[in-house]
C-alpha cells in the first residue's frame, strides 16, 4: 500500500490506473479509523479494482471553536488498518497543498443544509462540500463509499453531485454499531468510561422512537417529546438537537409519513456525538 501526499502524485497513480482500465472507488474519511470505516473500504474493495482511502482532517469543516486541534491523528495505525482492507493507497496531504495561500473558492448547497448539523455547525457543510468537490476532482473515482452515520451529509453530497452533473456514484453503506449499539466514531475515543455508558442514551433513544412507530404513534411531536424526556434522562446527557423530518427531502412534518429520518446530536460531558434512523410509518 502507498502513502502519497502530493496531488501531483495522487493525479499520476489516478492516470495510469485509468490507462490500464481498472475502476476507482475512493473512500473519504478524516482518519482514525475504525470498523464503520473499514465496512466502506471492504465494500469499495468489493466493487472496484484499486480503492483510494483519503486520510484528511479538512479545517474548513469545523467551526472556531470545535474540536479540529484535538481531533484523534493515527496515521501509523490507520495505515495497517487500511493495508488488511485491501486498500492500495492513502492520499493523506497536508492543510497546504489542499488549502494553497489565496485559496478562494467554496461549494454551497441551499436547502437541506440550512437544518440540523448545518444550523449548529455554520459553515460545516460548506467545508465538507468542499473538500468532497477537491477529492472527486483529483482522483476522479468510478464511485465514492459514505456512511448513513453522517445522514444529512449523504444528502447534501448527493445534492452536489446531481445538482453539479458530477461523474460519480454514490453508495452509502448503513451505520456501523457497537455490540451495545453506539455508532462507531473517531470523536468515541474522547469518552470517559461513564461517559462511553452515557453514550448508549442515543442508540436507546433511537430504539425508543422505533418502537413508538411500530405501535402507531406517529405523531412528530408526541414521538420527539418522548426522546427528549428520554435523553434529558441522563444526567451527562446535553441535547443539541432532536428533529423528525421527511425523509430524504428534510421536510418540517407534522405526521411520520412512509419515511422519516430522526436525528440526534447530543453532548455527552465535551464530546458532541450524532447517531440517526429512518423511521417507516
Ligand atoms: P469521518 O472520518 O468521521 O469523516 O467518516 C468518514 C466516512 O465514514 C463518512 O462517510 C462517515 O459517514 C463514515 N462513517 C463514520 N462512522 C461510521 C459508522 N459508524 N458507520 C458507517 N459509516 C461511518
Amino acid at each position: 500500500m502507498k502513502i502519497i501526499e502530493t496531488i501531483k502524485d495522487m493525479k499520476f497513480f489516478v492516470q495510469q490506473a485509468k490507462e490500464k482500465g481498472l475502476s476507482i472507488g475512493l473512500v473519504p474519511t478524516m482518519g482514525s479509523l475504525h470498523e464503520g470505516h473499514l465496512t466502506l473500504m471492504r465494500q469499495a474493495k468489493k466493487e472496484c479494482d484499486v480503492v483510494v482511502v483519503s486520510i484528511f482532517v479538512n479545517p474548513t469543516q469545523f467551526g472556531p471553536n470545535e474540536d479540529y486541534g484535538k481531533y484523534p491523528r493515527d496515521l501509523t495505525g490507520d495505515s495497517e488498518q487500511a493495508s488488511k482492507a485491501g486498500v492500495e493507497v492513502i492520499f493523506h496531504p497536508q492543510v497546504q497543498e489542499m488549502y494553497p495561500k489565496g485559496y478562494n473558492s467554496f461549494i454551497e448547497i441551499d436547502g437541506i443544509t440550512q437544518k440540523l448539523c448545518g444550523l449548529s455547525r455554520p459553515g460545516h457543510f460548506r467545508g465538507v462540500a468542499t473538500i468532497v468537490a477537491k477529492l472527486l476532482n483529483i482522483i476522479q473515482p468510478d464511485k465514492a463509499f459514505f456512511g448513513q452515520k453522517d445522514a444529512q451529509q449523504v444528502l447534501v453530497l448527493q445534492r452536489m453531485v446531481s445538482d453539479l452533473n458530477m461523474n460519480v456514484i454514490l453508495e452509502i453503506v448503513p451505520i456501523v454499531r457497537e455490540r451495545d449499539g453506539l455508532a462507531m466514531s473517531s470523536r468515541n475515543a474522547f469518552l470517559s468510561e461513564e461517559e462511553r455508558g452515557a453514550a448508549l442514551i442515543l442508540y436507546r433513544s433511537l430504539q425508543l422512537a422505533q418502537q413508538l412507530v411500530a405501535k402507531g404513534e406517529l405523531n412528530v411531536e408526541k414521538v420527539k417529546h418522548q426522546v427528549i424526556m428520554n435523553i434529558q434522562g441522563e444526567e451527562r446527557a446535553q441535547i443539541d438537537y432532536v428533529e423528525i423530518h421527511s425523509y430524504p427531502l428534510l421536510e418540517n412534518v407534522d405526521v411520520i409519513g412512509e419515511k422519516a429520518l430522526l436525528a440526534l446530536a447530543v453532548r455527552i460531558g465535551n464530546t458532541r456525538l450524532i447517531d440517526n434512523i429512518i423511521l417507516e410509518g
